[in-house]
């Protein structure tokens, strides 16, 4: 698929469910992708923003391209937040020992950090995120922490062979952030991007469906 067929399928999922299209961003995850296929594949088409998952993968990229929105959607570990002041915005915050080590170093560099904090909804133990039950406290913490913008919630789907299987997911996420009165809701990525725009999502994440054909 090329990147305007991508939007083309957010915009309809968007309209099907009385939204309007522009209130979701396409986040591109250029994770593994080069520089070249970055600006063939997505920046050719505009100037969206751009996810990577990998610290130090990212930061040489960060280095090539400094005036491109980069995002981090990738597992943080408490090592890495002095590598986090370039990006707009921090899907994965996973927990209040990382938040506070986060705003540790953004109050120790002068700045904001934006970030979702990312909730393990389908309670997987592989995957990263709070769980359900802990969201409230971890909620209560981050809105605390000064150095931070919490701005929504984010979630990984389970893998699943028919996007329905997995609409639960987005719509739980979806009445999470509502609770907490978090406008961001960070959710889809290319085998589930439409079923999570129709559930609400306001950042998708979008990676192998912008790169193969
Ligand atoms: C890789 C990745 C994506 C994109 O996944 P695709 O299946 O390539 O669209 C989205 N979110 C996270 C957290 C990722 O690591």
């Amino acid at each position: 698929m090329a990147l305007p067929e991508v939007l083309s399928r957010i915009a309809a999922a968007a309209r099907r469910t009385g939204r309007e299209p522009a209130e979701v961003t396409l986040v591109a995850v250029t994770k593994g992708r080069s520089i070249e296929e970055i600006e063939r594949r997505v920046l050719a088409y505009g100037d969206f923003p751009l996810g990577e998952s990998r610290v130090q993968e990212a930061r040489a990229k960060i280095a090539a391209m400094p005036q491109r929105r980069w995002h981090f959607i990738g597992p943080l570990q408490r090592n890495k937040v002095r590598y986090m002041r370039p990006f707009r915005l921090i899907h994965s915050l996973d927990g209040i020992r990382l938040a506070e080590a986060l705003a540790a170093r953004a109050e120790r560099e002068g700045y904001k950090a934006r970030v979702l904090l990312e909730v393990n909804v389908a309670r997987e133990p592989q995957k990263h995120g709070v769980l359900p039950e802990e969201l409230d406290p971890a909620v209560r913490k981050l809105k605390g922490l000064e150095p931070l913008t919490l701005l929504g919630l984010m979630t990984v789907a389970p893998l699943a062979d028919d996007p329905e299987e997995v609409r639960w997911v987005f719509r739980e996420l979806a009445a999470m952030a509502k609770e907490h009165g978090l406008p961001q809701l960070s959710m889809g990525m290319s085998d589930d991007f439409e079923v999570a725009v129709e559930e609400g999502a306001t950042l998708v994440r979008v990676g192998r469906a912008l790169f193969t054909e």
